[in-house]
């Protein structure tokens, strides 16, 4: 696009990708975005990585859907909005009277506004008169929710990504920080260089390992074991902080019971590392005056997510580290809304700001907030959801802004499972993967085009603001929401989000003091609890929300698929800096695909001799859930005998060969560790 800059609109919004919520300006001229600036403001203080300043061409792509799709002898045929709100409701009541609530169910979604996202699980649970409804945080970070809700009260970033500028040790663990959380790798890469110590630990070398002071790299699927390791040492060397733990907390003593078992030696032979290293990692944390620790998927996806991040509480609490400043557990959240869509209640037990739908008083509540009698019984996550359909129970399923078939484990079953529904109502900006399946799309306005907030990852709700009208006929998610409401007898009018922020007010406690006037002068943290309150910037200060942290005496457990004779390597899956999540957005980015732009295997130089594969090779990879084929990439990232590949591509989707086995608490599949096989293909 040639402008020049006197031409240009300038409109400050929140970075549509990943959790950091970077601020920057959209350039639009003729309704076309044709330029991204950064904003020199918190929380990226200027800078952007390459997907914020550069992947921004999505929005005015050819390939957006501007009309409803209505798919007729297996095509999809334009339709008018009408025509595709009369099919709506035709299906709707039919499925509702031969089959009642529970045939119904919704995916919400982490790349929509908080207003959305508490639209939509109004919606269903108004007028599917279901709590089926959940998101793609099952699949990243609920055990995060379920595993922080326990031992703290709350299950979030504890802390600011400003403070990261005062922390004198960085625990990193699970998280590739600079490809995934790219501002936020930056800022502590510079705290780094300028004296704070560094501990990574990770299965694979991420960039963040060259600055350790210590990096132990472990075996996928140890994570309990190495933090319980780490924690014998701190006891054993009396490095725990007493006070602290006699003070806040409780459950010490069964814990400490069980890190006993913890020793070095065996540790060391559970993860595959130097017991020298586990030890010296321990002192330097222990001894840091403030020590922040830092995790993302690597720990959360993973049969025993819940446990995993319960550890990273009693190590913080271990060592005096939750509730002050730059310190704390900090779970990088990946999409940019992942944790707005969690406060809003696009889950199917809680209600905004985490209130239970099973409670009798709470459930009560709502019911006379939003004038309609509610569904008590807990719904079914989004795993179970894909589940029921398979088995034909769910018959009506509306997706928004989510792509299943790219990011959920076992890609066959969850095809199937789809292909099983009577009906598959998908709203997105671009023909997805599981828009193709679906019996009716609607073509949704991307972030660039509308009003809202998203939440980002260390809790700071931001506007996002429109930039230019919407692309075609496409709407507003909040627009179709509301209007498919209305058409099926739940009727609600809002004039703008700010109403609906307004509503979201009124009955969220942690979001109560939050209002687009305010934001409009600055960005807040909740818990925000009144029109005068500050916002908090790190949480838990002098009490934990929960009253006393609780310490859990957790063992480790080995990951549910190990290597054998038939599958011998352990696949692990992850992202990469140049793609972002299932590529609907970044896969229309010319310059990023020219870097990355297809399925790809690391393998250990090692393991590359030991299969007589060569770097650049297509291979088959296979696993007990099906194969796929991917190029190899040969590199010491990864120890032999451990394989990783990134899930973003469609040509070759690693989330095909994932296990679908689930933590019990969370109902996160184990996405992080499973086990294949690697073939050569046979030239004809
Ligand atoms: Fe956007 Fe995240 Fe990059 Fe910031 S770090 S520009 S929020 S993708």
């Amino acid at each position: 696009d040639k402008f020049r800059y006197w031409e240009v609109k300038r409109t400050q919004t929140t970075c549509s990708y990943c959790g950091v919520g970077c601020q920057m300006n959209l350039l639009s001229k003729d309704n076309r975005i044709v330029e991204i600036e950064p904003v020199n403001t918190i929380p990226n203080d200027g800078l952007l990585c390459v997907k914020g300043k550069f992947a921004y061409r999505f929005i005015n792509h050819t390939d957006r859907l501007t009309k409803p799709l209505i798919k007729r002898n297996g095509k999809f045929v334009q339709a008018s909005w009408q025509e595709a709100y009369r099919l709506i409701k035709e299906k709707y009541s039919k499925i509702m009277k031969e089959n009642g609530p529970d045939a119904f169910g919704g995916f919400s979604s982490a790349r929509c506004t908080n207003e959305e996202n508490y639209l939509f699980q109004k919606f269903v649970r108004t007028v599917f008169k279901t709590n089926n409804v959940d998101h793609c945080a099952r699949l990243c970070h609920a055990s995060t929710v379920a595993g922080l809700a326990n031992t703290l009260g709350s299950g979030a970033m504890t802390n600011s990504i400003e403070e990261i500028d005062g922390t004198d040790a960085f625990m990193i663990i699970g998280t590739n920080t600079t490809e995934n959380h790219p501002v936020i790798g930056s800022k502590i890469k510079r705290r780094v260089k300028n004296g704070a110590k560094l501990i990574v630990i990770d299965p694979r070398e991420i960039e963040l390992a060259k600055y350790a002071d210590v990096f132990l790299k472990i075996k996928p699927g140890s994570n309990i074991a190495v933090l319980n390791g780490i924690m014998n040492v701190i006891l054993k060397e009396n490095l725990h902080d007493m006070d602290y733990i006699n003070e806040r907390t409780e459950g010490f003593e069964e814990f400490k019971r069980t890190i006993e078992k913890y020793k070095p030696d065996l540790v060391s032979k559970i993860c595959g590392i130097d017991k020298n290293d586990l030890i010296k990692a321990a002192r330097i944390y222990a001894k840091a005056n403030k020590a922040s620790l830092y995790y993302s998927m690597g720990i959360t996806q993973h049969s025993s997510g819940t446990n995993g991040v319960m550890s990273t509480s009693n190590l913080q609490m271990l060592t005096g580290n939750v509730g002050f400043e730059s310190t704390g557990i900090n779970p990088l959240r990946g999409q940019n809304n992942v944790q707005g869509a969690c406060d809003m209640g696009a889950l199917p037990t809680d209600y905004t700001g985490y209130q239970k739908v099973f409670i009798d008083p709470v459930r009560e509540s709502m019911e006379s907030f939003w004038k309609s009698n509610l569904p008590s019984k807990k719904g079914l996550t989004l795993t179970e959801m894909i589940n029921s359909a398979g088995k034909g129970d769910i018959k009506f399923l509306y997706i928004m802004g989510e792509n299943p078939m790219i990011s959920d484990p076992d890609l066959k079953h969850v095809k199937k499972s789809l292909e099983n529904l009577d009906f598959l109502l998908v709203q997105d900006i671009f023909l997805t993967e599981t828009a193709e399946l679906a019996d009716l799309v609607l073509p949704a306005s991307s972030f660039a085009e509308k009003d809202g907030t998203f939440t980002n990852t260390e809790r700071r709700i931001q506007r996002v603001n429109k930039a230019i009208n919407p692309i075609g006929q496409s709407k507003a998610d909040w627009k179709i929401i509301m209007e498919i409401s209305n058409l099926l007898g739940y009727e609600e009018y809002y004039n703008s989000p700010s109403e609906i922020m307004d509503e979201i007010a009124l009955c969220t406690p942690s979001y109560s003091g939050i209002s687009y006037k305010r934001l409009e002068k600055e960005s807040l943290q909740w818990p925000c609890v009144g029109k005068e309150h500050p916002g908090t910037k790190y949480m838990h200060k002098n009490t934990m929300a929960r009253g006393k942290g609780l310490f859990k005496a957790i063992e480790y457990e080995e990951s549910k698929e190990l290597p054998d004779e038939d599958y011998p390597l352990i696949l692990t899956t992850g992202r990469m800096l140049y793609q972002y999540h299932t590529r609907t957005m970044t896969g229309k980015i010319e310059g990023l695909n020219e870097i990355a732009g297809k399925s790809y295997i690391e393998i250990s130089p090692k393991t590359a001799k030991i299969y007589n594969v060569e770097d650049g090779e297509k291979i088959r990879v296979k696993s007990r859930r099906g194969f796929v084929e991917s190029f190899v990439k040969i590199t010491e990232k990864v120890e032999p005998g451990v394989v990783f590949m990134p899930f973003h591509y469609a040509d070759g989707p690693a989330n095909l060969l994932t296990n679908p086995v689930l933590d019990p608490i969370a109902k996160i599949p184990e996405l992080k560790v499973s086990s294949v096989l690697i073939e050569k293909i046979e030239r004809k």
